[in-house]
């Protein structure tokens, strides 16, 4: 190929999506398998939104709503923000690409924990500016040492709480003197995928901040609590003039027609919000009490999953799960060697993935 690439394209590393079921089933020729690798919900999607999706698909060579109006309203309703501070996205990976899009331009620098999250990485390099990260300590988010990583070319820092994916949290006055230390040039990136599951009052809020502070930008997602990974639905709350620049430069029907619906009806859904939140802390407890009985030792979480420390390599054992039909994720590549991450999974899964960890950790036993 002749073309003239930009560099920074080509230090983009591919993101590694967690195995899909089918991909594993085809390469070992299994059946029934179990997924606890993506952090998705055990009780698939929500029925409400199921239905609004039936009931639109009569309607698909319409175009969508491109301002999104329905959804915008219903989430302006429900957290009591304006509706201009809303911008829609393809999953809130989408939203994270037109922030990068918005505040850096090349060579600026964009500052993140390590490990964190492979989107916001990839979306800082896919502009040309450069990612600076800032290590965990003790797998949690260290605030004072990312003011120390903010230089002048700083333009955005990227915040997740809880954080994915060691499940940790920042307590809300924690983060409060955390922004008094920053340049209010700076942007604000609050991404918060798993807050809904968060169990410690004192966890953060990102959104009580925004009326105070207009640097922040706070993203949600309906991936996680409303199980509607598939359909690609999130969104961010931030100033309504960032918002507005957002929209400038967003594709004009980023999300689709289904996905504005199914939101719209999970929204609704309130039991099937309440029971997933329920079959999460029921399961977490009850997940992380057959591991301690095991002797292996896991870590606190406010979010739907977890790291275990499996005392070898964790690829290791990732992969003599696989074999087992359980898929979970091994964070080798995040910089825990013998560290694997779930999520929790309805009991009977749970029970699956207890019996074939024993038999992977035991094996002599297990013959
Ligand atoms: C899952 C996840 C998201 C959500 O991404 P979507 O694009 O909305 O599916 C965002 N941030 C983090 C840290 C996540 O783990």
């Amino acid at each position: 190929m002749n073309l003239s690439i930009p560099n920074y394209i080509y230090s983009i590393k591919p993101y590694k999506p967690g195995k899909p079921i089918e991909e594993l089933e085809r390469e070992y020729g299994i059946k029934d398998s179990i997924k606890l690798a993506s952090n998705e919900n055990p009780l698939g999607p929500s029925p409400k939104a199921v239905k609004a999706m039936e009931a639109a698909v009569h309607r698909l060579h319409r175009y969508p709503d491109g301002s999104g109006y329905a959804l915008t309203e219903k989430l302006s309703e429900k957290l009591g923000v304006g509706p201009e501070t809303i911008v829609l996205g393809n999953g809130s990976d989408d939203v994270i690409g037109m922030l990068c899009r918005t505040l850096l331009a090349p060579c600026d620098e964009a500052v993140m924990t390590a490990p964190s999250f492979l989107m916001y990485e990839i979306l800082v390099r896919s502009v040309g500016a450069r990612p600076v990260f800032v290590p965990l300590n003790n797998l949690a988010v260290d605030l004072d040492a990312i003011v120390s990583a903010v230089t002048d070319r700083t333009r955005l820092v990227f915040i997740n709480n809880p954080n994915n994916p060691t499940g940790t949290f920042i307590c809300q006055d924690e983060f409060e003197r955390f922004l008094k230390q920053l340049p209010p040039s700076l942007g604000v990136v609050l991404d918060e995928a798993y807050v809904e599951f968060a169990r410690d009052p004192r966890c953060l809020d990102g959104l009580s901040l925004l009326e105070k502070n207009s640097q922040i930008a706070v993203l949600r997602t309906f991936s996680k609590a409303y199980g509607l990974a598939g359909i690609r639905i999130g969104y961010g709350v931030m100033a309504p003039e960032l918002a507005e620049l957002l929209h400038r430069i967003r594709q004009p029907f980023n999300t689709s027609l289904l996905a504005q619906e199914a939101a719209i009806a999970a929204l609704d859904d309130k039991a099937f919000f309440e029971r997933t939140l329920r079959l999460v802390a029921t399961e977490l407890d009850f997940l992380q009490q057959a591991l301690k009985e095991l002797g292996v030792s896991c870590f606190p979480t406010q979010a739907n999953f977890f790291l275990i420390d499996v005392g070898r390599d964790a690829d290791q054992v990732f992969e003599e799960m696989l074999k087992k039909g359980v898929i979970v994720r091994s964070m080798v590549s995040y910089g825990y060697p013998r560290y694997i991450r779930i999520n929790t999974g309805t009991r009977e899964e749970n029970i699956r993935f207890l019996d074939a960890f024993e038999a992977v950790m035991k094996p002599d036993e297990a013959g």
